[in-house]
């Protein structure tokens, strides 16, 4: 079985009970992922674990210790340390925060499409909007 394109994004220790859900673009790319998820992070002080969506599909799960370590490894110059980063502005994206009013599950999704709202992975149809 081929590993998954996002494989080196995933921690198997992390906090899966409390993961916020991420859903991603179907295709995207290891460093595209690596960039929204921490765009969430930097924007979601208390979040410190997440479930990546892709396609509609769990892909797994990912910390902020492990992208924490990524960044540092993989993006060595081009981030900022985390305590002189700016609060909001500079990353371009803009994370939305979607809720099932059924069960309560929560997801973020960075604006890519204008549109549509995500599906409750637990099959109670479209999300809604919270802020
Ligand atoms: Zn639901």
């Amino acid at each position: 079985m081929a590993s998954h394109p996002l494989q080196r994004l995933f921690d198997s220790s992390a906090d899966l009970d409390n993961a916020v859900e991420l859903t991603l673009a179907e295709g995207i790319t290891l460093a595209e992922a690596l960039r929204e998820v921490d765009a969430l992070l930097k924007q979601q002080p208390s979040v410190q674990s997440v479930l990546l969506i892709v396609g509609q599909q769990r892909a797994g799960v990912t910390s902020r210790t492990r992208i924490q370590w990524l960044r540092a490894t993989d993006l060595r110059g081009t981030g900022d340390a985390d305590n002189a980063s700016p609060p909001r502005g500079s990353s371009g994206y803009v994370m939305l925060f979607f809720r099932c009013a059924v069960d309560g599950v929560r997801t973020y999704r960075v604006h890519l499409d204008g549109g549509a709202a995500p599906q409750c992975p637990n099959g109670h149809g479209p999300m809604e909007l919270d802020r």
